[in-house]
């Protein structure tokens, strides 16, 4: 163990198809936040399948990286959580990260909870350990912290920019745990079989109350594929059972920052506008143009969504 009194671990879930690139993001985020310091920075990869792009492991510029394998694709299935308490005990200050996104909030939070530490989450700017950025009310203020003195725990919200490499060669090592998971509960992992998922996507095409029914929602699907994208929800939409969660975006789905946002048929409550407000282009398609969603996009569309998507979508696939 390194004899300095910070330690940081950036804990990095195994997506099907390795590691994704919010995930990569956040390791140089955070190696670059943290050069010059006093601190041990290692990262912590969980899950249960080999990494398939090791080489790109160099690029993050943390040297020290430990791949905790177990039978579970949970990451908070109570193996993970309990070795990664052992790994965590130190008498010095200790700064955990994540991605905010459904894979990790569980495990963060029942970290945190288990460790009696603070929780920052869904930060979206981290200069250095002084300089932490976290927006509050909806999205409306940003709140300065300052964690050099407290251990913490952090969740950032995915970037899609990417941040600069500073190559390293990394030091991989791998623990394999016993699976601990107990025959008394099953959990179920809703994929969203081959598809992008809206926090790794850089174009999120969401829909709302507004596309009025499930089948509907094969529009957006259409364009999303077309895009490259991922199609979000509304809470509405996934209430109804229309889409499943791992759609929703807001207060209580996920937060994304993507290059474009859609917004199909959404008012733009604030718990809405909480999980996407940071997106680089916002692009809404209301029949109300009153609706509150335009007040924070950049290009507005007033009009029936089943109409003009279509029309979109032709369009789109004209110019590609
Ligand atoms: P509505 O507000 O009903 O809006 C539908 C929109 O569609 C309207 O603006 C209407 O003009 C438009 N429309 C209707 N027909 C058409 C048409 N043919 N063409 C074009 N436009 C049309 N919500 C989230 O989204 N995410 C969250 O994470 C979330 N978390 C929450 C947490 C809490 C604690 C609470 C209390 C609420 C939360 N909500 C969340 C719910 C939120 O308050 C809103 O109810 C929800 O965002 C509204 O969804 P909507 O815009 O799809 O529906």
């Amino acid at each position: 163990m390194s004899e300095s009194r910070l330690y940081t671990y950036v804990l990095i879930g195994q997506t099907e198809t390795g590691l994704s690139d919010a995930s990569q993001n956040l390791m140089r985020l955070i190696a670059a936040a943290y050069a010059g310091l006093n601190a041990s920075v290692e990262v912590i990869i969980v899950g249960r399948n080999d990494i398939p792009n090791r080489d790109s492991l160099d690029l993050c510029g943390i040297k020290k990286m430990t791949h905790l394998k177990s039978g579970s694709t949970l990451p908070d299935s109570p193996g993970f959580k309990g070795a990664l308490l052992e790994l965590f005990s130190h008498d010095g200050i200790v700064h955990i990260y994540a991605l905010n996104d459904a894979h990790m909030t569980g495990l963060t939070a029942s970290l945190a909870a288990a460790r009696q530490w603070p929780m920052f989450a869904n930060c979206t700017k981290i200069e250095n350990i002084k300089n932490i950025t976290r927006p509050v009310f909806g999205g409306k203020i940003d709140e300065l912290r300052n964690v050099s003195s407290v251990s913490c725990v952090i969740t950032v919200r995915p970037g899609k920019e990417i941040v600069d490499a500073n190559p390293v060669e990394t030091e991989l090592k791998t623990i394999e745990l016993v699976d601990t998971l107990s025959g008394e509960y099953k959990v179920t992992l809703q994929k969203n079989a081959g598809k992008k998922n809206v926090s790794d996507a850089s174009i999120v095409i969401s829909g709302g109350r507004g596309m009025k029914s499930a089948e509907n929602f094969s529009a957006l699907f259409k364009l999303a594929e077309i895009v490259d994208g991922a199609v979000g929800a509304s809470r509405p939409v996934v209430d109804s059972g229309w889409l499943t969660h791992e759609h929703q975006v807001g207060q209580t789905g996920s937060t994304i920052s993507p290059n474009l946002y859609i917004a199909c048929g959404i008012s733009g409550s604030v718990q809405h506008v909480a999980g996407m407000s940071t997106a680089k282009c916002i692009v809404a398609i209301n029949a109300d143009k009153d609706a509150p969603i335009f007040s924070i996009a950049d290009y507005g569309i007033v009009g029936d969504v089943l109409e003009i998507l279509p029309q979109l979508t032709t369009e789109i696939e004209i110019l590609k």
